[in-house]
């Protein structure tokens, strides 16, 4: 869609200015207007296209936090999964896991047991079962495909999985808009303007169209994630010099198809190598294994899995699942992101706090009014993050602060009291075969019938768009235009890669895009050339995921 930025952009009487529209920026976009602020949320890219969507899409309380007796983010976290369960049940899903325990492990099965009973004890209202332990036969029986070799027993417990994080920040950016909210993708901010030693708006560019705007409001919110300090190094009286918040580490996945010995639920192993946590998870039909956690100071633009990376996780999953016998040439794609976490030079990478800070550049040196900047965080917690930091832009703005309704009020496509309900009537009148009425639910939840109104004058969009005989991918016509109009896409890529989900599918959408773009090409006005050009675009971003169809098509840039 050719999205233009409003003509009174510069003189519109914003309450907010929320500068990155990852899961942090659009949930706080969305609890402040849902609290009656006028938001201007604006990304340099797309929605969700930082490190969000490079999570391992874990819902989770973070067992390992409990090491570093950080209780309350641990409760924090486990509330809020308790919370996105039910207002998300289209997008979080509980999901189990097993602890394997090994004689090599630097943790053992007391530390274990204990440290799960906390965490059973820190979710008290807890909608998914208790933990339980196995001994070897038990656990080799549950999970034929694991290790024997000095196993002693596992761990089991419950916690949850979003599939599709990025669909989270979509539909938080939704719903801010359906509040009233005006969110601008590709408009990247270069300029906070100071006046009498506050800000009162940005600069930024028109990405994709040329030109430059300004948006004034009297807070600014810098939840850039990884992005803080570059946003902060253009602050007028910021300079080179001033202290650094960010410290990020690199985290890398890989995606493979099931593979022998592949486990049931998800694993929670410690490396063999440097006694780390990883998952080996199920995931969209296929296996995410990950993540690496190594101090970054590379481009932040594109984070490229490492081979010794590559290497690391396929022979740490070989040796517990040994008739796995992974190489790198059954990985389909891999991605990697950078933690946002706080600025902390020295010591283990794990050990840097996974909290959230809500920095008032007010109360430190050199005081500047009226801005925040959001330091770390989880995904779990962006909705908690979201509702203390428009608190506090209401004690900033000197009114009253009205509650919260995030923890009540579903996000737009798990607006149902009864998801299971709605899914079977769906299914029974969407004429959908049952593959792709599923794939529509839980991509869109309640708003799957919107998605198929596309479709009213032109039929053949409800027919996926690759070839019948791969019905995996399963994307229909309907979906591309549902995520121009009405999901704030841009460009063929936010289609693909956060709408649609194709991109992140085993041929990570190379068997469709051109499809996908002659669906625009029809529908939305684009030209063959702007259709052409976007193809390339696309294909050009997704060689930083190493696919294995690249590697098949074109040996010589695997
Ligand atoms: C490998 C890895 C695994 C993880 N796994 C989990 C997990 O399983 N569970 C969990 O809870 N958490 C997990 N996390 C943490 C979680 O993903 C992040 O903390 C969270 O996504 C950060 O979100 P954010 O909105 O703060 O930042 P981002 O998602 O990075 O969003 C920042 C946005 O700011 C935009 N931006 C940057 N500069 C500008 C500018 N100048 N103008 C306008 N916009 C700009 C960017 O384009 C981006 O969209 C993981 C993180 C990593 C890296």
């Amino acid at each position: 869609m050719d999205r233009q930025i409003p003509q009174d952009i510069s003189i519109r009487p914003f309450d907010v200015i929320v500068i990155g529209a990852g899961i942090n920026g659009a949930g706080i976009a969305r609890d402040a207007a849902m609290r009656g602020l006028k938001v201007l949320l604006l990304d340099k890219e797309d929605v969700s296209s930082g490190t969000t969507q490079w999570s391992t899409r874990l819902i989770h309380g973070g067992l390992r936090y409990l090491e570093h007796y950080e209780f309350s983010l641990v409760r924090e976290s486990l509330k809020d999964r308790e919370i996105l369960l039910r207002t998300a049940p289209h997008l979080v899903r509980p999901l189990g896991f097993l602890v394997p325990i090994y004689e090599y492990m630097e943790h053992g099965r007391v530390m274990i047991q204990l440290g799960m009973m906390a965490y059973d004890a820190l979710s008290i209202e807890k909608s998914v079962e208790r933990h339980s332990i196995f001994d070897r036969d038990q656990t080799l029986e549950r999970e034929p495909g694991l290790n024997p070799e000095g196993l002693k027993g596992a761990a089991f417990y419950y916690d949850a999985q979003a599939e599709y994080p990025e669909r989270i920040v979509v539909e938080n950016a939704v719903s801010a808009g359906d509040h009233g909210a005006v969110t601008l993708t590709y408009a990247k901010v270069d300029r906070l303007i100071i006046e009498d030693g506050n800000v009162q708006g940005v600069e930024f560019e028109d990405v994709l169209r040329g030109g430059r705007h300004t948006a004034r409001a009297p807070v600014t919110i810098n939840a850039t994630g990884p992005w803080v300090d570059e946003v902060l190094g253009r602050m007028d009286r910021y300079g080179e010099s001033e202290e650094r918040m960010i410290g990020g580490t690199k985290g890398s996945h890989l995606i493979v198809d099931p593979f022998p010995g592949a486990p049931q639920t998800a694993l929670y192993v410690e490396a063999r190598e440097n006694s780390r946590p990883y998952f080996i998870v199920p995931w969209n039909g296929r296996y995410l294994i990950g993540t690496t956690d190594i101090r970054y100071e590379g481009n932040l633009d594109c984070v490229v899995a490492d081979d010794e990376e590559i290497d690391y996780l396929l022979n740490e999953t070989n040796h517990v699942v040994p008739e796995a016998n992974l190489t790198r040439d059954d990985v389909l794609f891999t991605y990697s992101g950078v933690r946002p976490l706080p600025y902390e030079p020295e010591g283990a990478e794990g050990s840097v706090s996974r909290g959230h800070i809500i920095y008032d550049h007010s109360e430190h040196e050199p005081k500047i009014g009226g801005l925040f900047s959001i330091i770390g965080g989880k995904l779990t917690t962006y909705r908690n993050l979201a509702r203390e930091t428009v608190d506090a832009v209401y004690e900033k703005l000197g009114k009253k602060v009205p509650k919260s309704r995030t923890d009540e009020v579903p996000l737009p496509g798990g607006a149902t009291e009864d998801f299971e309900a709605f899914s079977e009537d769906f299914k029974s009148e969407s004429g959908l075969t049952e593959e792709l009425s599923q794939r529509l639910l839980k991509l869109y939840g309640v708003c799957a019938p919107h998605v198929l109104a596309m479709a009213a004058n032109d039929p053949s969009l409800k027919r996926p768009l690759n070839s019948p005989a791969r019905v995996e991918t399963g994307i229909i016509g309907a979906e591309v235009l549902y995520a121009f109009r009405r999901e704030l896409a841009e460009k063929l890529s936010d289609v693909l890669l956060r709408r649609s989900m194709v991109g992140l599918g085993p041929h990570v959408a190379l068997d469709v895009d051109e499809a996908a773009a002659q669906v625009a090409v029809r529908h939305l006005d684009w030209t063959e050339e702007h259709a052409e050009r976007e193809v390339k675009e696309y294909r050009d971003y997704v060689q930083r995921f190493k696919p294995k169809e690249f590697r098949k098509r074109e040996p010589a840039r695997a």
